[in-house]
């Protein structure tokens, strides 16, 4: 069995400055945790689990005997804390938890390969388990237990089309342009950790008569776009449509 030959725990504990650990490996494996291949010579440690750890279901290959020179070293509480929040690659750590922080990363990732985590809960394991992302145009973002998608250029044009049914008659808010700290958009309301049932639902006061009077094609093309969104996607805009947040929540 060959394992990846580069996984979230190498990138998140390279960006960290974390020595990885373990013993030196006498035959091949690969990582029970994150599917890393482990090689004669490298680090390794037995696989062993907490009586607290729960998430066997995001085991790269549950059951197998070893574990990488890595991943251990993301289940202690400090390393638990570290990764919540990040942007990792070889440029080290970028902050992810301010909005705006997270609106710059978003538009403009570091080089590949990285990986970005947003934690929605205490104690969330995220470094070991996060997607590996080889493109800043197209990427995933671990959110909580999810990953989800960003297309960089749709999410641009996204951006453009929430501006242009957020001002129609009907969903334009009536709050004066400077007291509102959101760009024109056409939703109710935009999640910032998914839990939400209502994330992403559409503002009823694009259909209405007043919004349909002053509709143009334009429009419609830019509902079509938005209505094409990934769960990704409609999450950005949160933090892309807030450019002057500087909340963490
Ligand atoms: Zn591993």
């Amino acid at each position: 069995m060959k394992g990846q030959s580069i996984t979230s725990s190498t990138i998140v504990i390279q960006a960290l400055g974390i020595k990885p650990d373990g013993a030196i490996a006498t035959e091949d494996g690969v990582c029970a945790m994150c599917g890393l291949h482990i090689s004669i010579g490298d680090l390794c440690a037995p696989a062993e689990y907490s009586q607290s750890f729960t998430d066997e279901l995001s085991l790269a290959v549950r059951g197998n005997p070893y574990f990488c020179g890595y991943c251990p070293s993301l289940t202690t509480s400090d390393a638990i804390r570290a990764t919540g929040f990040g942007v990792f690659s070889k440029s080290g750590v970028k902050p992810f938890r301010k909005w705006q922080d997270i609106a710059d990363a978003l538009q403009d990732p570091p080089e590949p390969p990285f990986v970005m985590t947003y934690a929605t809960a205490n104690n969330q394991h995220m470094g070991w388990r996060a997607p590996v992302n080889e493109s800043r145009d197209v990427f995933m973002v671990r959110v909580g237990l999810r990953d989800v998608l960003v297309r960089r250029h749709v999410l641009r044009r996204a951006v453009d089309a929430c501006e242009l049914l957020g001002n129609l008659p009907g969903v334009k808010p009536k709050v004066a342009k400077a007291a509102r700290r959101t760009l024109p958009n056409p939703y109710t309301f935009i999640s910032s950790d998914l839990k939400d049932a209502g994330h992403a639902k559409l503002n009823p006061g694009l259909f209405s008569d007043a919004a349909r009077q002053a509709w143009t094609t334009a429009h419609t093309d830019a509902l079509e776009l938005l209505r094409a969104l990934s769960l990704g996607e409609t999450w950005a805009l949160r933090f892309v449509l807030t450019p002057g947040a500087g909340g963490d929540k």
